[in-house]
């Protein structure tokens, strides 16, 4: 491949991308209408007369790049998209270049074997026994009762939470699979849950119906003392739960659950516990905050995003089960010339994936914990969880402004008190326009909110402080 000019000039514009990035110097975000900007970078001649590399290629990246999202800029504030390292740019790199299609293992020994590596690290982050070095199936567990754990990375946390939902349904319902869905199963999750779940319901075949709404608090958090008169009543309707799904922590508003009184019920009742950590699972890595996922241990199963608060490039997220034997009945699997008995040093993957084809995503994983050690990781989640409560101290502390709830996670929604909640969407417009902030915005508690999710390490206080100068600016325009 006479790619090493073409590689090394696209390092050199992305470095200066980066640099201009942590400066703030430019945009955090640029929409230019599609239709320019489609003429801007000659798409349509590329496409039938080829010819992108060399200076055209650097010229069509600059152009590029002028119309992207910064996510190391300290403005930036949106959605809960990693930060990443330059490892995992890196690593994306190999992985393209390289191509292993790595759910078998003669088809990417390395990448499978980081998989490997990476999911029993996470199962000892989550507190559940991780499988000997190459040893994914095998003999039972000792005899202290603890199972050995599994799972696996998926493109996503949304797939991660179908690949848990759909272990749960075989151990309920090992018939599902080639009998269809029985009408008898129900998921209970919170309102707040993430939109995955009623799609894996849907998918499954019990139908989003079938997703009962968890008791919870006013602001959105499940509420355990509530929990056992639910369980009665839809058992007395003669339904059976599949699985209860706790948020760890939710997307709107960034709460965890009370995992540990959920687990405990769940245990006692004899009900599938998932927890979507999809973001917060990550606060495992700090040893400040991991009592927010206490009582973890005792759960099913774990979703688990590495490409948010972990820094590793898209798309990268975990499916783990305490007991390894969950994940190995949830698929009945087909294809000979896949599945078949081999005679090989390693492991497969691909009979507990929903996915055939499937990246090296154990690479991208592996080398960005790897460059950085999982100490800075812990101490890069810490640091935005310490500033997304300082920033709502801050805020809460301004007689212009009120907060939603006390952050618990990197997440803050906030809104200006002389503004409805039309002007709080005026509000975000008129701060994408100005290119120095980027906040998302949500409802929560029948309101709406502007919602920081402090994603970039380059954020700091004073920011969030010129972010509500730059807002009482925008509103005294109204
Ligand atoms: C982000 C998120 C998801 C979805 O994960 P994707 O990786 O975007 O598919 C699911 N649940 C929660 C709680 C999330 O925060």
């Amino acid at each position: 491949m006479a790619w090493l000019k073409d590689a090394a000039d696209a390092a050199a514009i992305l470095d200066s991308y980066h640099a201009a990035s942590v400066s703030g110097d430019a945009p955090v975000l640029r929409q230019p209408p599609i239709g320019p900007l489609l003429r801007r970078l000659d798409a349509r001649r590329l496409l039938s007369e080829g010819g992108l590399s060399g200076d055209r290629l650097a010229a069509f990246l600059e152009e590029a790049l002028n119309a992207s999202t910064r996510l190391h800029h300290p403005g930036y504030m949106a959605h809960q998209a990693a930060s990443p390292t330059a490892n995992g740019a890196i690593a994306s790199l190999i992985d393209g270049a390289i191509n292993n299609p790595m759910n078998i293992y003669e088809m990417g020994a390395f990448a499978a074997a980081l998989e490997h590596v990476c999911v029993n690290w996470m199962l000892e982050k989550a507190g559940w026994r991780p499988a000997a070095d190459g040893k994914d199936a095998g003999p039972p567990p000792p005899s202290d009762g603890e199972p050995i754990g599994g799972g696996l990375l998926t493109h996503g946390g949304s797939l991660a939470n179908l690949t848990a939902l759909a272990a749960a349904r075989a151990r309920i319902a090992p018939e599902a699979w080639v009998e269809g869905c029985p009408d008898d199963l129900v998921i209970l999750a919170a309102d707040e849950s993430h939109y995955s779940v009623s799609r894996a319901a849907g998918l499954l075949g019990l139908g989003a119906r079938r997703v009962r709404a968890l008791p919870a608090s006013a602001d959105g958090r499940a509420d355990p003392e509530r929990l056992p008169q639910s369980v009665a009543r839809i058992r007395d309707s003669g339904e059976r739960v599949m699985a209860l799904i706790s948020n760890a922590c939710s997307t709107a508003a960034g709460l965890y659950d009370p995992v540990a009184e959920i687990s405990s019920f769940c245990r006692e009742a004899g009900i599938w516990h998932h927890v979507d950590g999809a973001h917060g699972a990550s606060a495992l890595l700090s040893p400040k905050y991991r009592g927010c996922l206490n009582g973890l241990r005792q759960a099913d199963s774990l979703t688990w995003d590495a490409h948010k608060m972990l820094r590793v490039p898209g798309v990268c997220a975990a499916a783990l089960f305490r007991d390894r034997a969950d994940i190995d009945r949830a698929f009945i699997q087909q294809g000979s010339y896949l599945f078949h008995e081999k005679d090989e040093p390693g492991v497969d993957f691909i009979s507990r994936t929903v996915e055939c084809t499937k990246s090296a995503l154990g690479l991208k994983l592996f080398m960005t914990i790897a460059e950085q050690g999982e100490g800075a990781l812990g101490a890069y989640i810490e640091s935005r969880i310490d500033l997304a409560r300082a920033a709502a101290e801050m805020i809460a502390a301004s007689p212009d402004f009120e907060i939603a709830v006390a952050p618990e996670s990197n997440i803050v929604c906030f809104r200006m008190k002389d503004a409805d909640d039309a002007q709080q969407l005026r509000i975000r417009r008129a701060l994408l326009e100005g290119g120095r902030f980027f906040p998302s915005s949500t409802e929560f508690m029948g309101r709406r909110w502007l919602r920081l999710a402090l994603m970039s390490e380059t954020t700091r206080l004073d920011h969030i402080a010129a972010l509500l100068d730059e807002i009482r600016a925008i509103r005294s325009d109204f």
